[in-house]
């Protein structure tokens, strides 16, 4: 492996690409955190053909491997959390306590598929035709391709990983180009666990070249994708063109709902953390607060006086409670959607400041809008921004209206202390998650997560679903 670049890593070997990519830290400009080599077409072609060689060792290895395997993964990441959590925070710029909370967290999604891997337990039927059995059971899909964005490059990327060897797969795995390091140093692990040469595979590059070529070819069995809806429609038209299976996660405009009964500080942290921790950059975030009459003026001076206890920062900074904006290209966004949210009768109410550190890098304070509705620009694109708006409304039932009058639906919250408004919710909101009196943000590692609508395509991912995915049922039919 060349001493200055951090390879791909394809059919067991560590190869350098056609090119390479300087790795700068958001948060630090003259922090440049390694050069990533750039694969070619050939280098993924070869990727996906030692892919497709690698899958058949993998597949008839020992469930007792797989396990040990995923175990040794997950105890290292965990092991590590705290050193692997730095690199992720100097390259995406969420704070050290997020990045070490996010390696933790890959950890115990290997942990939780090495025992899945023992759980691999099939049906039987006796045939409607006397003297025959049948039995069901799942195996391997195949190849997986996984491409995966830039806001979660570990977590993400665990959590396809895991249930894809657990169920003996082989991955090639194409990480967000603005976060290789975080792939690499997963793959680096992966490398040393004794996997089949191919079974594992590393390509780094733009997704307009490397990320097109795995989700047009015919060598991918299932491809697995995490990131916008603008690349996700091009990744389902491209697998279905070839018949590939896909499964899409993407953008969404979640909200959250504050009624006049709910506990005021609790609906409080649950709308500060739910919609600027990780600098508003989470699929999951609540951009929209909608909020009844009667708590609204209550509610809206509580947020503002708790936003201006946040400290925004370098990551690494002690103290910092919200990080640095991924890069230039994502700063331009927010400040864009801010001027626009401005410009449509938004009124800022706090934050939305560029800021300077000591290091040169992209600082914006978050910032809250009233008085916008919800046919807003601001309230229905995704802006992946620490910018929330609030809605102001009657009542609940006008409030479930405006929470469900989006194109997205990944995840819906509430604030209430009616258990009556909470099952109405929970039944009602269209979305793949809800929550009752916690943020929008923060999922389990066990149990499925996606959306609804424009959010999600496929099946579902994470817990015990993810093996819809991943594998394909075998009917046999036996006459002894
Ligand atoms: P993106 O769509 O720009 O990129 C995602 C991945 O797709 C990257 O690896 C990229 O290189 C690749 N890609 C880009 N163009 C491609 C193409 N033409 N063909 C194949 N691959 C291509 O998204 P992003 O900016 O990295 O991530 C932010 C988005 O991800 C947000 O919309 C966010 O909501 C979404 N997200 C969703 C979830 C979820 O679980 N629903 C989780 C995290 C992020």
């Amino acid at each position: 492996m060349s001493e200055s670049i951090f390879c791909n890593y394809i059919n067991g070997e560590w190869v350098e690409g056609a090119s390479s990519l300087a790795n700068i830290s958001p948060a630090d400009t003259s922090d440049v955190i390694g050069h990533y080599a750039q694969a070619n077409q050939e280098q993924a072609e070869s990727a996906l053909d030692a892919a497709t060689k690698g899958q058949l060792e993998w597949q008839e290895s020992g469930l007792e491997q797989r396990y040990s395997v995923l175990m040794a993964i997950g105890d290292e990441l965990i092991a590590r959390k705290d050193e692997l959590g730095k690199l992720l925070a100097r390259e995406e710029g969420k704070t050290l306590p997020e990045g070490a909370g996010e390696i933790y967290r890959s950890g115990q999604f290997f942990h939780y598929y090495a025992a899945e891997v023992l759980r691999q337990m099939g049906e039987t039927a006796d045939s409607v035709r006397p003297g025959i059995e049948i039995e069901t059971r799942r195996e391997p899909v195949g190849v997986v391709g996984i491409i995966t964005p830039w806001n979660f490059p570990t977590a993400t990327a665990a959590w396809k990983i895991a249930p894809a060897l657990a169920f003996g797969n082989a991955v090639v795995l194409k990480p967000a180009n603005q976060v290789p390091a975080s792939a690499w140093a997963l793959t680096e692990i992966i490398s040393r666990q004794g996997l089949p040469a191919g079974t594992f595979n590393l390509v780094m590059g733009p997704g307009a070249e490397v990320g097109d070529l795995l989700i047009n070819s015919k060598k991918i069995n299932a491809l697995t994708f995490t990131g916008s809806l603008e690349t996700g429609r091009k990744v389902a038209i491209a697998t279905a063109a070839n018949l590939v299976k896909c499964q899409l996660e993407m953008g969404s405009k979640n909200a959250l709902i504050v009624l006049d009964d709910a506990d005021l500080d609790n609906a409080v942290e649950c709308a500060v953390g739910g919609a600027f921790f990780g600098t508003g950059q989470k699929c999951t975030a609540s951009s929209r607060l909608i909020v009844t009459e009667g708590i609204h003026d209550r509610f809206v001076d509580a947020v503002v006086a708790r936003m201006k206890q946040l400290v925004v920062g370098h990551p690494l900074r002690e103290g910092v409670h919200i990080g640095a904006v991924a890069d230039a290209r994502q700063m331009k966004q927010n400040l864009n959607y801010l001027e626009i949210a401005k410009n449509e009768g938004g009124k800022l109410v706090s934050g939305g400041d560029v800021i300077t550190e000591e290091t040169e890098g992209y600082y914006l304070t978050p910032a809250l809008f009233t008085e916008t509705t919800n046919a807003m620009t601001i309230n229905r694109e995704e802006a992946f921004a620490p910018i929330a708006c609030v809605i102001k409304v009657k009542d609940y039932d006008e409030a479930l209206a405006t929470l469900n009058d989006t194109n997205y639906g990944l995840v819906g919250g509430i604030c209430t202390q009616s258990l009556k408004a909470a099952t109405h919710f929970k039944r009602n909101a269209q979305t793949g998650c809800a929550m009752v009196n916690l943020p929008t943000a923060g999922t389990d590692y066990h149990v499925p997560f996606g959306g609804r609508k424009d959010s999600s395509f496929g099946s579902r991912e994470m817990g015990s679903y993810a093996k819809e995915f991943y594998t394909i049922v075998k009917t046999t039919y036996i006459r002894s």
